[in-house]
């Protein structure tokens, strides 16, 4: 085939790919604009997870009536001149590329009034094709309204995800901006309910509360570091509040939210052996550099940037993080030593005096229990026992650990995993016999969510509703529950529920047993006593007895050993007795 100049729509579909690849992108793009004209009221609108429309306005600077037909062409900006200014962007949007490409994939409509206007301008674009310039009644401001994205383009529409994922991926981008912007106020509406909405109060932990829960928010520390023109701010979670994935950290650049590699390791590199193999924390972190220190013009969506001083960003990321940890965490937990005589010399931690004076104990994440109510129960009934022999309890040590005696040595049973196990296989047990027992609360409590978690949970209800919660949606985001399973009395529903939809994987979709499965094991493990409870006489015979009724007892739900075993044989080695005389 001869080398041919493609037509202009082809081009520009090819072009309008790069910047547009799902509904998120269209919002993602209209925000940008609409905080450039230096919006502080931002409405999103979506209907049918963004295929259908997305629609965005604000009460920015507006585009003049002359102008609306070069806004929504190819590399018509307002906002850059020269090509030196590319180095030193101080708005979101500089390629003027945005418009042009959603009005190649969609039906685009905008209308926009500037303040000394008389009245508004009205455009319509339709796959690339101009309308006329309309005059439309309406407050200053800019309303864009993208219609059936992709009509055109039916390949592009085959890529989306599920109209769950579609939404997800939506609310996820404007809570975040939401984070980062706090002076703005926003509003999402999705399906017609709303979704997402602040004050604009300019407070970012209020915005936190609606991203991550309060609960959440409220744990979550805060960092402020300035050097040498570098501001990085925002909020990161104290050692005791981890997820299984790194997605939960979100970085903003120069109010840009970007994906980063480099500086997400930076991150998880401040927490460097504080933290559990596998777990990750929320971090949301901003960082204000100067303009010229970074390349914002190297990804097509603008969702990377390239530094000029990477190590000098990467080092002060990774301070700013450690001080704000060090500033809030208690302090470290000793090497464990086997004390039974394989001791290794002691290395003392090196504690930075400061620390030490200003550490604070961060409130244990425990269930809130009821004083009256005993905090292990277990299901009576005739079992086996899992391989366990018969345990002679002979007490609690540290708050953490029981020590038991078997007829071959000593047991170091550890109280929280066990009783991890033992909740799992409880419940587990009843789900299977379809006789879950549950108990009502004496008042409902009501449990607000995140909108992304929001819908996870509403998606588990009949999940939850099988291992004995009652659990029904109340308004947008928020959950009664009414009952919890009568063997978690005394636990904290809120952390339950939330246990349920931390860290769900995208689509995850497992067999319905495996999911079921999963789901207990999470709620278990946030209900279950918590190392440094101390527990009763009756709470640790409970325990052992539970654990000995267990089908494995000898590891939690998620794999970790629930105990120690030294044997009759070791101890005596240990001590030099065989073989001595
Ligand atoms: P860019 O943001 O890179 O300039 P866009 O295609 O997104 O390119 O927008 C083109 C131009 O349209 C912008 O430079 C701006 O002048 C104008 N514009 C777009 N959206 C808005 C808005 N919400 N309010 C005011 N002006 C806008
Ligand atoms: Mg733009």
């Amino acid at each position: 085939m001869p080398i041919r100049i493609l037509p202009e729509h082809i081009a520009s579909q090819i072009a309008a790919g790069e910047v547009i690849e799902r509904p998120a992108s269209v919002v993602k793009e209209l925000v940008e604009n609409a905080l450039d004209a230096g919006a502080d009221t931002i409405t999103i609108e979506v209907l049918g997870a963004g295929k259908r429309l997305v629609a965005v306005t604000d009460n920015g600077t507006g585009i003049p009536r002359e102008e609306l037909g070069l806004a929504v062409s190819r590399h018509a900006t307002s906002k850059l001149t020269r090509a030196e200014d590319l180095f030193r962007i101080a708005t979101l949007g500089f390629r003027g590329e945005a418009l042009a490409s959603i009005g190649s994939v969609s039906r685009l409509t905008v209308e926009s009034r500037t303040a000394d206007a008389e009245a508004g301008a009205k455009l319509r674009v339709d796959g690339g094709g101009l309308g006329s310039v309309g005059a439309i009644g309406m407050p200053p401001g800019t309303r864009i309204m993208v219609q059936d994205l992709f009509y055109n383009v039916p390949a592009r529409l085959k890529f989306l995800k599920t109209d769950t994922t579609e939404r997800r991926n939506i609310e996820a981008l404007a809570t975040r901006y939401a984070l980062a912007y706090p002076h703005v106020r926003w509003k999402l509406v999705i399906d017609g309910k709303p979704s997402l909405q602040t004050s604009g109060s300019g407070d970012p932990r209020e915005v936190l509360a609606s991203l991550y829960g309060v609960a959440v928010a409220k744990q979550m520390l805060a960092v402020e570091f300035r050097e040498e023109g570098y501001h990085i701010h925002g909020f990161i979670s104290p050692i005791s509040l981890t997820r299984a994935n790194r997605r939960e950290i979100t970085v903003f650049v120069n109010g840009r939210w970007v994906k980063d590699t480099a500086v997400t390791a930076a991150i998880i590199r401040a927490y460097h052996t504080l933290l559990m193999v596998g777990r990750f924390p929320i971090v949301v972190l901003f960082l204000e550099l100067p303009a010229e220190v970074v390349d914002v013009n190297v990804h097509p969506a603008k969702a990377e940037v390239r530094f000029r001083e990477g190590d000098l960003v990467f080092s002060r990321v990774q301070r700013a993080v450690k001080r704000a940890l060090l500033a809030y965490s208690p302090m470290p937990e000793i090497e464990p030593r086997g004390w039974w005589g394989t001791a290794r010399p002691a290395e003392e931690k090196e504690i930075d005096p400061a620390w030490r004076m200003t550490a604070e104990i961060q409130p244990v994440d425990e269930p809130e229990t009821v004083p009256s109510q005993p905090r292990i129960h277990i299901h009576t009934g005739e079992e086996e026992t899992g391989g366990l022999p018969l345990l002679r309890l002979v007490g609690q040590v540290a708050a953490t650990y029981l020590v038991a005696e078997g007829p071959d040595g000593l047991y170091l049973i550890d109280q929280h995993a066990a009783h991890e196990r033992v909740l799992f296989e409880s419940l587990m047990a009843q789900q299977g016999e379809d006789q879950v027992a549950s108990q009502a609360l004496l008042t409902p409590v009501n449990v607000s969510l995140p909108p992304e978690k929001a819908r996870t949970l509403a998606e588990s209800l009949p999940v939850l509703a099988g291992l004995g919660f009652e659990v029904e949606s109340f308004g947008p985001n928020t959950f009664t529950v009414r009952a919890i399973p009568a063997l978690l009395t005394g636990g904290d529903p809120e952390a339950a529920l939330n246990a349920l939809v931390e860290d769900f994987e995208e689509d995850e979709t497992p067999l319905a047993s495996a999911k079921e499965a999963m789901i207990t094991a999470r709620i278990c493990k946030r209900m279950a006593v918590k190392g440094g409870q101390s527990l009763s006489g009756e709470e640790q015979s409970a325990l052992l007895r539970g654990l000995e009724r267990c089908q494995s007892p000898r590891t939690c739900p998620h794999g970790r050993p629930t105990m120690i075993h030294l044997s009759a044989d070791l101890l005596e080695r240990q001590f030099g007795r065989r073989g001595a005389r």
